[in-house]
């Protein structure tokens, strides 16, 4: 019997991860997958200090066609629509879907999200290489060569990188990033609130940056819960994290309303520099870029992993093309065209992102205006409201 061609993916946060069990389910005897993870995170618990990720309907459709959906809808919260608003300021807008009953999104908890996908990778027969970082890629003439920390070298037929944001093999390649340096810090934390539960997101523009709040599912108490991202400049990050937690919820429900009802409770906080960071390459010899280390893209509008999804189709597709050729991935051509498809996406959500990120911060005459006025016209104009919607569901 010939030797199956070998797919190596470094990285085992939610991108590599799913490109890990869906290939594996989809290409079971035609390629050998190899997952390298310096650290899984353990513990599919839910509780009040995990983080989220909001799935857009094309991303939960995929989820879907590729048969991980039934696991996750239960652990899914569905979001029914949108509220947009400014604070201190004239102008709100509520998205949702007027043509159809679905929800505009859902929201599922990372490590619930990464549990089932790693369970699935196991069943379906990736070899989980955890406990060790790869600390050099080299690209040979031949094959690339992978190096663990303990010596150990790998080599394959196609290695996908999908080590984050700081990617250290990227660099390894030569593959330089450009980089937008944070202007905004996130503050990242669950809470629990006493009012009603009925599946709103809301998005609040504050003169430092966006403030969200994505429903998640409840716990025993059956209070509704959410995910917080508030996004400010960094003085205002590190005063925020260093508050007690009863000051902390205090200046949470000054600044959202009381719209999400009395905050009642509150998990672990975190905090994160938003640098955007978009690398300028995406594909060498026999070596492709997935996930946050190709485009790490500011959270405003839940859009990474669902990028990412994306390009997970898109890899799914060159690897089906690649196994019908008489020598798979040898030929960066062909690589390239996936490039070109993802670049694309990429360049439109990193745009999109940025413009909804900077719409209100750094106050000013001009954007004071055109941002209030822009929320009172979504909440006007149909076609308009729409557009922003259908960004948010994922579509274009
Ligand atoms: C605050 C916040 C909120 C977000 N909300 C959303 C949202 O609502 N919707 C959405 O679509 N996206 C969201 N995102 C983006 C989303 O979290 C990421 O796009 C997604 O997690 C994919 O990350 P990744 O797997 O590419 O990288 P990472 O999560 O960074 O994973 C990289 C993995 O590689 C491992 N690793 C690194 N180096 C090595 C090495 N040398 N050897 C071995 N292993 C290594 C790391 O341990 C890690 O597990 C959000 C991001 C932030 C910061």
């Amino acid at each position: 019997m010939t030797e199956r061609p070998r797919l190596l993916i470094v990285g085992g946060g939610l991108a590599g991860l799913l490109l890990a069990a869906r290939a594996s389910e989809q290409f079971r005897d035609r390629l050998s997958i190899t997952l390298i993870e310096r650290e899984l995170s353990d513990g599919a618990q839910a509780s009040l200090d995990t983080r989220a990720t909001a799935l857009s309907r094309d991303s939960k459709d995929l989820l879907a066609l590729w048969g991980f959906w039934s696991e996750l809808s239960g652990a899914a919260k569905a979001i029914e629509r949108i509220h947009v608003s400014r604070r201190s300021r004239f102008g709100s807008a509520l998205l949702e879907d007027e043509v159809s009953a679905e929800p505009m999104g859902w929201v599922v908890e990372n490590p619930l999200l990464q549990a089932s996908l790693l369970r699935r990778c196991i069943d379906a027969g990736v070899e989980v290489v955890e406990g060790y970082r790869a600390v050099k890629l080299t690209a040979a003439s031949d094959l690339p060569l992978l190096q663990l920390e303990d010596g150990r070298e790998l080599s394959a037929d196609l290695v996908v990188i999908a080590d984050g944001a700081e990617s250290s093999l990227r660099s390894d390649l030569g593959i330089t990033v450009q980089r937008r340096a944070a202007t905004q810090f996130a503050v990242a934390v669950n809470c629990e609130a006493e009012g009603v539960d009925n599946g709103t997101a809301f998005e609040r523009f504050t003169d430092e940056g966006p403030l969200a709040f994505l429903p998640i599912p409840h716990s025993d108490s059956n209070k509704p819960r959410y995910n917080v991202i508030w996004c400010a400049h960094e003085a205002t990050q590190a005063r925020l994290l260093a508050l007690s937690d009863e000051d902390f919820l205090r200046e949470l429900q000054m600044t959202i309303g009381w719209r999400v009802g009395k905050l009642v409770k509150m998990g672990r906080r975190a905090g994160w520099p938003l640098s955007v960071v978009v690398s300028r390459e995406l594909v060498r010899a026999r070596c492709v870029l997935l996930g946050n280390s190709a485009h790490t893209v500011h959270p405003v509008a839940g859009q990474g992993f669902n990028l990412s999804i994306r390009d997970v189709k898109r890899l799914l597709i060159l690897i089906e093309s690649e196994l019908a050729t008489d020598a798979p991935f040898g030929a960066l051509s062909r690589l390239m065209a996936f490039e070109r498809a993802s670049s694309a996406d990429h360049e439109q959500t990193i745009l999109a992102t940025t413009v909804l990120s900077d719409l209100f911060d750094q106050p000013h005459p001009i954007t004071d205006t055109v941002g209030s006025a822009a929320l009172s016209a979504v909440d006007i104009m149909p076609p308009i409201r729409r557009g922003i919607g259908e960004f948010g569901m994922g579509r274009r």
